[in-house]
């Protein structure tokens, strides 16, 4: 097994039964995380694709050439899936793990609401907050990811992508 897919059977199996709240959160809101389309998919991050692939979800998901997401694919589905097989980005919505880079300190990683979210998901709109366990899962499964130079750099320049997105919906809120 690769090394990326060493990572990424730990951090799946860190997640694999946290969630965000401590019920069927699925039940407010009619799944609506689950309501894309062909192109809409969820970011994969580098190296997942082939993780997914090497567990079978290879038959289940459709997988986009990289466009849009620093170069690395999307996923897309029907909007049912194993559950064991859910990506990353399935796993940790509403949140993000936002990396950042500080001189001569370690990088800093803090948990925020994906901004993309606050317009799907009644946590993430309404300020719900999440439980202490989820938090904790994906601060465990993110450490694990930061091991891999190409991981960390992918999740670096997506906090800046999201962190833009911040910017803008704040100036547009003004
Ligand atoms: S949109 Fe939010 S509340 Fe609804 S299922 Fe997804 S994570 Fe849960
Ligand atoms: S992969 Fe599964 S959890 Fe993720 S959006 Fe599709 S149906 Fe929902």
């Amino acid at each position: 097994m690769s090394p990326q897919n060493s990572l990424y059977r730990r951090a799946y199996r860190l997640l694999n039964k946290t969630t965000p709240l401590p019920i069927d959160c699925g039940s407010l809101c009619g799944r609506r995380c689950c309501h894309g389309d062909a192109s809409k998919g969820m970011w994969l991050l580098p190296g997942e694709e082939e993780y997914l692939r090497s567990i079978g979800a290879g038959e289940q998901f459709a997988f986009l050439a990289g466009e849009g997401n620093q170069g690395c694919s999307t996923l897309v589905c029907n909007g049912h899936c194993s559950r064991s097989l859910r990506p990353f980005a399935c796993r940790i919505f509403p949140l993000f793990p936002m990396v950042t880079t500080q001189p001569g300190r370690p990088l800093r990683l803090t948990l925020q609401y994906d901004p993309r979210s606050l317009a799907v998901c009644p946590i993430a709109a309404k300020g719900l907050g999440v439980t202490v366990s989820f938090r904790q899962h994906l601060r465990q499964a993110t450490r694990l990811l930061l091991q891999d130079p190409e991981i960390t750099a992918y999740l670096l320049q997506t906090t800046t992508f999201l962190e833009e997105i911040n910017q803008l919906s704040a100036l547009l809120l003004r």
